[in-house]
């Protein structure tokens, strides 16, 4: 059921004639840790075990709850968060925008994406950082830091910011806003288009960055959001050739060995295999399953 708000004040104020229904406007945001405004590393700020995590954990919250914010500034009537770092349950519900919902902990067949449908306007990302191997990144990785080495679709290396874009495509979502430093925002403009981006921060390496206030890293996200949100029509969801090609090298040749075992799995070398997979909703099911399958 699609919900229809009419709301006399704001029409009236909008100069728009009495009668006419608004319709809704939901968005989406999915939300990781690694590039959040002040944390460089795992071990003190972004794993449950950091000394500083429960500092970090409320800063990634009130960066959420900036996205939110910049969500209904530009319009939004309904968000819905995906916790989508470690174990999916960083976020602080207390602390949390009481107008959003929120997905927790995995495993989840879309990921970083679980709960997205065709009835969202826009996709954010909040905390975002680049993809295995590039150079002035913070906790630069795809997906799993021990698992993989390298993520592509369709012959292209990713990020987990394309895989996402890529799931949210089949919902027909753009992604209008990601927030990181600065070497996942020109990752993700280079496989997105022209989204916006906040750099939270200005990487020098894989744990060093200098860093902004977060009062200014949450000003930027919301400015941003509701930046993106507002020019969700002119941005294109990530559209990607069917079928999908997942190809994926892993760190330990054996579970590149054992996921070749599945049906559709090609073994390219020891330790790349690719999926073929009728859509990218398939390939997220996949993926998220290897991602649990670690051979000791
Ligand atoms: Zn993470």
């Amino acid at each position: 059921m699609r919900l229809w708000v009419l709301t006399f004040f704001a029409l009236a104020a909008s100069g728009i004639a009495s009668g006419q229904s608004v319709a809704p406007l939901k968005v989406y945001i999915s939300a990781d840790m690694e590039g959040i405004g002040g944390v460089s590393t795992w071990d003190k700020q972004s794993s449950p075990k950091g000394a500083d995590y429960e500092k970090f954990r409320r800063l990634m919250t009130l960066e959420v709850n900036a996205a939110i914010a910049g969500a209904y500034d530009a319009g939004a009537s309904d968000v819905l968060v995906s916790d989508s770092h470690w174990d999916g349950q960083n976020i602080d519900p207390e602390l949390l925008d009481r107008r959003a919902r929120m997905v927790r902990a995995w495993p989840r067949p879309l990921g970083m994406m679980q709960g997205i449908d065709d009835s969202f306007a826009a996709a954010v990302f909040v905390g975002y950082h680049a993809s295995e191997g590039q150079a002035n990144a913070i906790l630069a990785h795809t997906d799993s830091s021990t698992r993989f080495f390298e993520v592509k679709l369709n012959g292209v290396t990713v990020p987990e910011a394309g895989i996402n874009a890529a799931i949210a495509e089949e919902f027909g979502v753009p992604v209008v806003f990601l927030s990181g430093d600065q070497t996942i925002g020109q990752e993700a403009t280079r496989l997105l288009g022209a989204i916006e981006t906040a750099a939270v921060k200005i990487a020098g390496g894989f744990y060093s960055a200098t860093m902004l206030h977060p009062e200014e890293c949450q000003r930027l996200i919301r400015e941003g959001v509701k930046r993106g949100v507002e020019k969700r029509r002119q941005l294109k969801p990530y559209k990607l050739a069917r079928p999908v090609k997942l190809e994926v090298t892993f760190k330990r040749t054996v579970d590149a060995e054992v996921a070749s075992y599945f049906q559709g799995v090609e073994r390219l070398r020891g330790n790349v295999i690719v999926y073929t997979a009728n859509d990218m909703l398939e390939a997220s099911r996949f993926f998220n399953a290897i991602g649990f399958l670690t051979v000791d």
